[in-house]
Order: structure tokens, then C-alpha cells, then sequence
């Protein structure tokens, strides 16, 4: 995004529009802590703004400010497509292709509005007027604090939006220890909290919030982890059984694929769950290093993200996709042994 995109877009915004703003489909904390991060920073601008989202999210999520505004398509279609077809700007965060978002691809891509992207994953498709895309990022806040820079309203930034912004900066970066942390983003939070946000209680609301349920599920999860030493790589697996016999619900199973990650020696962690309801293996990749699991995702796992975390998904049974996981490792054991 060069000086003249930020000079239009000023322009653009000196004046009131209606504005939607949508996350990727499963929406995460980053996902959601920038949409509502931007809708806040909008709305001072006396515009019509709101947060889409494909559908629903996890309750670990559901106490940001302006949380409770947010209309979800998979429930609410008409709604939604409406504001969309409506809509003179849309935004789109923490995603960089239409397919992403599911079942809103069509409307989005049928949309006369003007596209603004703001996103740092890799391979960016090209629908969007104004594009700011860059990996080298910790996470999409991170990004819309740096786009309010530019557009010279940093002083705007109030405690909801610091809020917002700080939950997402702080899931992406594993709460400020992946590679992607740097000092800037450091200085961002440290600028954040100073605005207002809460950076204890934001950890308690998103962390300290697990039912006995979920514990349970993550022992269950622990039992089943298995690690190929020869290719420093450790999985996980949940069946749809294991899923239902603790109540599992949305989330409960985020950040769960770490815990493969933090055994000594570990570089590449997998976690495979089993989803009978959309018919596919929902598939995480976590690595350390220069080892890319968003090639090995794009190449096997239909699928991406960034180079030390990326998602997928099977369409074979739960079986089936843990065998064809550990007959590609072996193609990968130099590369996994350069770590
Ligand atoms: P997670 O494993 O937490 O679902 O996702 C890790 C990263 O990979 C996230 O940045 C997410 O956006 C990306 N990702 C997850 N699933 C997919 C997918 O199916 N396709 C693509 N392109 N990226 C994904
Ligand atoms: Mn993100």
C-alpha cells in the first residue's frame, strides 16, 4: 500500500459510507479482534459500519466491545447479503481469496463494491482495489494499527480498539512468543495498553475460560498423540466419537496442535479432527523454523497459510488421511532435519 493508495483511500473515507467488514470462514481472535478493531475506528468516522462474519465463532471470542453487533451469514443470509449488495466499501481481513469465507464467496465476488484487503497471508488473489498484504506480519491487528497509522489517526485509537486490536495481536503471536513477534509489535502493544487496554484481563477472557469439558477433550488429545522421530514430527487425532463424548464445542480444540510442538525435538505437529457434520478432516500444521507447512498444506492438504502455521482439510476418512500424512513425511526428512 504506497503513499497515493493511502491518499485515495483518505479521500475515500473523508466522507460517510456504509462499510462491511468481513473475517475468514471459522473465525479466529485475530479475525475477529480486527474486523471489530476497524468497525470501531470507522463508526468515528460517522459511518454506516458493520462486521459480517461467514459464521459463528468460539464463546472465548464473545466479550470484545461491539461483539454483540456482529451478524453471522450461515443464520442470518438475507441480512448479510443485503448489507453486502448494498455495501460502497468492503473490507477483508485476515484472508486473502473469496473461497475462504465459504458460502459468502459468491455474493463477495458478485459485489460492485470497492475491495480494500488487509491481510498478512501468503498468495494473495487480485480482487481488491487497495491491497496491504505482507507475511511478514505477526497478524492482521497488527496491521490495522499500522493502517491507522498511515492514515495519521493513531490519536483516534480509543480503549475498544485497543482492545480489540491487542486480544488479536496476542492469539496470533501465541501471546508474543512465535517468530513472527518483533520489537515492533512489542512497541504496538506496549502503545496499546497505554490507550486502554486491559492486557490481564484480555488474557484471563480468552485463556482462563475452559470448561471441564474441554480439559478433558485436550487429555484425550494428549492420549492420542504420536510422534515419528525419524522425521521430528508428531500428530494428534480426534474422532468425531471423541469430539461428542465431551460436548465439544467451537474452539475447543484451538491451540491444542501446540502441545505436539513442545515436545524436545519436535518440528513439525499435526492435528487431525474428524468433522461428520461438513464431511471432511479439518487439518492443522504447526513447525518450527524455515520448515514450510504452507507448502506442505497447499501441496497435500488443500489448503495454506503461513510458513510455521497452516491449515487443511481431507475429504477421505480420519484413517486414511493420518496414513497419507505419515507416507508423504519421509520426502521431507531433510528438510525437517535442517531445522
Ligand atoms: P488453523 O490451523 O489455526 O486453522 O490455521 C492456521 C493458519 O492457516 C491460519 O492463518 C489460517 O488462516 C490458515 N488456514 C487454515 N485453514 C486453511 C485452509 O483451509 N486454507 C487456507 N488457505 N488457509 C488456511
Ligand atoms: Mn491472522
Amino acid at each position: 500500500m504506497n503513499k497515493q493508495d493511502i491518499d485515495s483511500i483518505k479521500q475515500l473515507l473523508s466522507a460517510p459510507k456504509k462499510i462491511v467488514i468481513v473475517p475468514h470462514k471459522n473465525p479466529d481472535g485475530d479475525a475477529i479482534g480486527s474486523t471489530l478493531g476497524l468497525y470501531h475506528y470507522l463508526l468515528k468516522g460517522d459511518h454506516q459500519a458493520q462486521v459480517l462474519t461467514p459464521n459463528d465463532y468460539p464463546g472465548f471470542l464473545k466479550w470484545m466491545p461491539g461483539e454483540n453487533t456482529i451478524l453471522k451469514h450461515d443464520s442470518q443470509t438475507k441480512a448479510c447479503e443485503d448489507l453486502v449488495n448494498d455495501a460502497d466499501i468492503i473490507f477483508t481481513l485476515d484472508f486473502n481469496a473469496f473461497h475462504r469465507t465459504g458460502n459468502m464467496e459468491t455474493v463477495l465476488s458478485e459485489s460492485k463494491a470497492l475491495k480494500i484487503m488487509i491481510d498478512h497471508h501468503q498468495a494473495p488473489d487480485d480482487y481488491a482495489t487497495y491491497m496491504f498484504s505482507d507475511v511478514s506480519m505477526s497478524s492482521t491487528c497488527e496491521m490495522i494499527y499500522h493502517f491507522i497509522d498511515m492514515l495519521n489517526d493513531l490519536d483516534l485509537i480509543d480503549a475498544n480498539i485497543a482492545t480489540c486490536l491487542y486480544a488479536g495481536i496476542m492469539t496470533d503471536t501465541g501471546s508474543f512468543r512465535f517468530l513472527s513477534t518483533t520489537s515492533t509489535t512489542h512497541r504496538i502493544v506496549a502503545d496499546l495498553i497505554e490507550k486502554g487496554a486491559n492486557n490481564a484481563q484480555i488474557h484471563n477472557n480468552v485463556y482462563d475460560t475452559n470448561s471441564y469439558n474441554r480439559l478433558q477433550l485436550l487429555g484425550c488429545a494428549l492420549n492420542n498423540l504420536k510422534v515419528i522421530p525419524e522425521s521430528r514430527a508428531a500428530y494428534i487425532t480426534l474422532s468425531q466419537d471423541e469430539l461428542n463424548t465431551y460436548n465439544f464445542t467451537k474452539g475447543d480444540t484451538e491451540g491444542v496442535v501446540n502441545y505436539g510442538l513442545s515436545l524436545e525435538g519436535v518440528v513439525l505437529a499435526a492435528i487431525f479432527i474428524e468433522d461428520k457434520q461438513e464431511g471432511i478432516i479439518k487439518i492443522s500444521l504447526r513447525s518450527k523454523g524455515n520448515f514450510s507447512v504452507n507448502e506442505m498444506s497447499r501441496a497435500h492438504f488443500n489448503g495454506g497459510g503461513h510458513t510455521n502455521a497452516a491449515g487443511g482439510k481431507s475429504y477421505s476418512s480420519l484413517k486414511k488421511t493420518v496414513e497419507k500424512f505419515i507416507s508423504i513425511l519421509p520426502a521431507y526428512n531433510n528438510a525437517l532435519n535442517d531445522v
